[in-house]
């Protein structure tokens, strides 16, 4: 056996949950995002910030949306860009920020549990996000006579359902 064979990969940064308080827009959004996931999936986990460190004094940390032991699927939310360098402070529009995670909860929650959300309540399908002048919403393809409609606004998805 090599007498390397039980040393870990060398200087592999692991991903880690990301400070509580350290990215509080972020944060935010994705409170509000997990009140959509308690209310339509109440057996999922709620989701959690992670940081991949960089690799190099050259990249950026990112910001990802995961699953609490670390899982996640998509595009990092923070920096977007990774090709630079320069240490950018979180966005600080509440749209760009909850039209960012709830992109990205939703790659993670379908990716790894392998179902469509969230689904509109009134048609049964699948949803995307869509983030105008007025609010960051729950996009339903279905009633066709309009071309689709509000499901919800992100984070409100609950007052949405039947009997509420
Ligand atoms: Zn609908």
């Amino acid at each position: 056996m090599s007498p390397f064979s039980h040393h870990p990969p060398a200087h592999t940064p692991e991903p880690r949950r990301a400070e509580p308080g350290a990215w509080p827009g972020f944060e935010k959004a994705l409170a509000a995002v997990n009140q959509d996931l308690a209310a339509t999936l109440p057996d999922h986990p709620p989701l959690v910030l992670t940081v991949d460190p960089a690799h190099g004094s050259d990249e950026p940390d990112r910001l990802y949306v995961a699953l609490p032991d670390g899982r996640r699927q998509g595009n990092p939310v923070h920096p977007q860009d990774t090709t630079t360098n320069s240490a950018e402070p979180e966005p600080t529009d509440p749209a760009t920020l909850l039209t960012l995670v709830a992109e990205a909860a939703q790659e993670t929650v379908m990716e790894l549990s392998w179902q469509v959300w969230p689904v509109c309540p009134a048609h049964k399908l699948g949803t995307h996000v869509r983030s105008d002048a007025e609010a960051v919403t729950w996009w339903c393809p279905g009633g066709t006579e309009t071309g689709g409609h509000h499901a919800s606004q992100v984070g409100e998805l609950s007052g949405t359902l039947p009997g509420k």
